[in-house]
């Protein structure tokens, strides 16, 4: 056998294990389906702007572990996200905080705006909130889900509010403070000069092919090395045979617009049900970018079938049941490891998967 390991995926968790790898000695090759490295992070120059091609990216993490990792490949810089939630036409700031709410009822204090949401909440009766509407009415209150959360999540989700598991809006923090910081972390910004560099520096002299997919050629692959790493999704590795895994998938309306400044911010979410798409990156803003042009997307959100991009894995009750039962597959193969979102159908961000791959590398490399 030519490699100790064979990873399957160029993007965060590969790239991670890769260079772990390496730095330990092993042999390692990287096979990745897509013409580019570096997974859903991969950014590309088009106006020198780098452009966020499979959504937009922001680092942000409270585990300083993973963020003196990743300093490693790239110098951040000091960008915070604050998307502003545009409903027809209102804008409120994101995420809930003293400036929605003032924005929403007039209030001046947090008193005043507690006051608000207990007394909506007391309306809605709810005492146990047990899926994301009953959640997000706990958490902000009738009014602010009506206009800033119902649109936009079922655009999101293509599922009632009352379907969704409600873990998914308590990523998003409630502050009663001014404060527009979208993320509760410590450390946050984005790679200067893009992900795609740095993951890059990952992989260096490390053997990656490209355009290779391992499922159109599993058996060969396996005899080219002692162990898999395999990133894609686990439903596909084992061709489906228990069903579909159900995923949201996204498409890209990225345009190059002849003018310096076309929203003034990065993200701009479309929260209301009538406008077909849930968000527009502005992606010049991630670098507070001084170009003539400006370059923006779109994003429509859709059901995701065979052959689209898996993006989102939908992590309510019915898919968690069928993952069990893949992941029982799983444990039973040999010589493999399932790492990433898709391997382990989670709904992981950057720093997650950093830290999931870096203790599988502790346990498996020593
Ligand atoms: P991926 O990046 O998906 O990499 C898996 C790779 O495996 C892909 O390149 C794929 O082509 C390849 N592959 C699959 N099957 C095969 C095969 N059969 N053969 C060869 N190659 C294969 N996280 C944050 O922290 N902050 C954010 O702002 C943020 N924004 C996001 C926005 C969107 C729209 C999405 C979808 C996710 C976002 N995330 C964000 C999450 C982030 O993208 C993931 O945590 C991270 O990229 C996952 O890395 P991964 O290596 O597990 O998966
Ligand atoms: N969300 C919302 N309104 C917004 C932004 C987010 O209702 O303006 C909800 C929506 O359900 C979304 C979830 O909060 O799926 C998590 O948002 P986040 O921005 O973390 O989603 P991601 O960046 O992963 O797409």
């Amino acid at each position: 056998m030519k490699y100790d390991y064979l990873v399957v995926g160029a993007g965060l968790y590969g790239a991670v294990f890769a260079h772990q790898a390496k730095k330990c000695g092993k042999k390692v090759l990287v096979i990745e389906k897509r013409p580019n490295i570096a997974g859903n992070v991969y950014t590309e120059e088009i106006e020198g702007i780098n452009v966020h091609k499979y959504g937009a990216h922001i680092f942000h993490t409270n585990d300083k572990s993973v963020w003196d990792y990743v300093t490693q490949f790239a110098e951040f810089n000091r960008f915070t996200n604050s998307p502003v939630a545009n409903y027809h036409g209102e804008l409120y700031s994101l995420p809930f905080n003293m400036y929605t709410f003032n924005k929403m009822w007039g209030v001046v204090t947090p008193e005043e705006a507690e006051a608000e949401i207990r007394k909506q909440k007391e309306k809605a009766g709810i005492t146990d909130p047990k899926n994301l509407e009953e959640q997000a009415i706990s958490l902000v209150g009738k009014d602010i889900y009506e206009k800033l959360i119902k649109g936009y999540t079922e655009k999101q989700w293509g599922r009632p509010c009352t379907e969704l598991p409600s873990f998914i809006i308590k990523r998003l923090p409630v502050r009663f403070t001014f404060d527009n910081n979208y993320f509760n972390a410590l450390y946050q910004g984005i790679p200067i000069g893009g992900y795609t560099k740095m993951v890059e520096k990952m992989l260096d002299g490390i053997e990656v092919r490209l355009n290779t997919d391992y499922l159109a050629n599993k058996s060969e692959y396996d005899k080219s090395a002692k162990k898999v790493v395999y990133t894609g999704p686990i439903d596909a590795y084992f061709e489906f045979k228990l069903g579909t895994l159900e995923y949201r998938s996204v498409r890209f309306e990225t345009e190059v617009l002849d003018k310096p400044n076309f929203q003034g911010n990065a993200a701009v979410n479309y929260t209301d049900r009538e406008t077909p798409w849930t968000r527009i990156i502005e992606h010049k803003w991630f670098e507070f970018g001084t170009q003539p042009k400006t370059v923006i997307s779109r994003e429509f959100s859709s059901e995701w079938k065979r052959g689209d991009e898996p993006y989102y894995p939908v992590n309510d009750e019915k898919n968690g049941e069928l993952y069990r039962e893949y992941k029982n597959l799983a444990e039973n193969e040999k010589n493999i490891i399932f790492g990433g979102r898709l391997g382990e159908y989670k709904y992981y961000d950057m720093d997650a998967v950093i830290a999931s791959a870096l203790d599988m590398c502790n346990r498996e490399l020593g």
